[in-house]
């Protein structure tokens, strides 16, 4: 039976070791990490991913406040909020949560947040950190699967890792990050010829594709281990039956909810070829939350220690 990796566990012992470290900064600068959220316009599934992150900011006693400027906020404006948050002490960490509206020069604005500042890991600056092997933040969802790769001790030295996907979010970085840990990276996407087959070397299959139960029995090596970041949801009735069909309880929550989140990965292919998995829902879900916290966390240690990523020690093998 295949090992199912469970993201909600990983996530609690994350909390659990953030709890002492924000308990020490408390004691030492007499203030918790602060975390500032621009949510700019009404976006629903934005809406729902800000509050539970600022849910698990107030769980922790993480100081978090929220921006809300409308729809038609403009670039400009957005320019001055993210540099009042750069200059404020008291906030270590500035999420702009995405999709900005559209007629915001969305790149401009992220480039403004002070690198230091960037708990997300999308910076140029912390990009070059990451892909020369220095320490700087790192974009949650990839650092989550690595810590969960970790907790269930996953062998990574070594072994031939596929990532499909090449989004700056996700499919980059979870590459780099990879071969941080000595795995032998490569990069699919949808330009990448024989898929499956490329897929099928893998011991370790990383799906990030956002194409709902994409990946089939076809593309998973028996035993491999896979990770599946896709977050789908889906609606028809006839996409629910080819991905759940076998399975009558998920057939039933679906009926009764009229959709269902589904992964990039058919979910009975999983359970059935590979040697360990993430379901959808409960397993990289859970992780990016908790990631974003010990990313706002070590900002904040590093402001308290007054040393910046670029200036910290660039041995990446010390
Ligand atoms: P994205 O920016 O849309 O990137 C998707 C990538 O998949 C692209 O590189 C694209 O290739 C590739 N792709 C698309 N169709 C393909 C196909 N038929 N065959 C092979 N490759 C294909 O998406 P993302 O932001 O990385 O997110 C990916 C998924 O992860 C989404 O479902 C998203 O909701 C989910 N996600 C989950 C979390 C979490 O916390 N669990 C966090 C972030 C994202 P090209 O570059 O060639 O177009």
């Amino acid at each position: 039976m295949a090992l199912v990796l469970d993201g909600v566990r990983v996530r609690e012992a994350i909390k659990g070791e953030c709890r002492p470290r924000i308990a020490r900064l408390i004691e030492r600068i007499g203030r918790p990490p602060g975390l500032a959220v621009i949510l700019a316009g009404s976006n629903p599934a934005s809406q729902v991913y800000v509050g539970s992150k600022t849910r698990t900011a107030a769980e922790l006693g993480i100081y978090s406040e929220t921006l809300t400027p409308p729809e038609s906020v403009t670039t400009d404006e957005l320019l001055a909020m993210v540099a009042a948050l750069n200059a404020r002490t008291e906030i270590d960490g500035i999420l702009i949560q995405l999709p900005l509206p559209a007629q915001v020069d969305a790149a401009r604005v992220l480039m403004a947040v002070d690198p230091a500042k960037d708990v997300d890991g999308f910076h140029p600056l912390n990009v070059g950190l990451l892909s020369t092997g220095r320490p700087g933040p790192r974009p949650c969802t990839p650092a989550g699967i690595i810590r969960m790769l970790k907790h269930y001790e996953i062998p990574m030295a070594g072994r031939r890792a596929v990532v499909v996907g090449r989004s700056d979010i996700v499919g980059k970085p979870m590459a780099m990050l990879l071969l941080a840990e000595n795995a032998t990276v490569t990069i699919a996407h949808s330009r990448t010829a024989d898929l499956a087959g490329v897929c099928r070397e893998a011991d370790l299959l990383v799906a990030a594709i956002g194409r709902a139960a994409m990946v089939t029995k076809e593309f998973i090596q028996p035993g491999a281990t896979v990770v599946d970041v896709g977050m789908n949801r889906i609606t028809s009735a006839e996409e629910a039956a080819r991905v759940f069909g076998q399975d009558p309880a998920r057939m039933a929550q679906f009926e009764a909810k009229g959709s269902a989140l589904v992964g990039d990965v058919d979910p009975r292919a999983m359970a059935e070829v590979a040697g360990a998995y993430t379901p959808v829902p409960g397993g990289v879900g859970p992780l990016t939350i908790a990631m974003l916290m010990v990313n706002t966390i070590e900002s904040c240690e590093r402001a308290a220690s007054q040393t910046n990523w670029p200036q910290m020690n660039t041995d990446k093998h010390g």
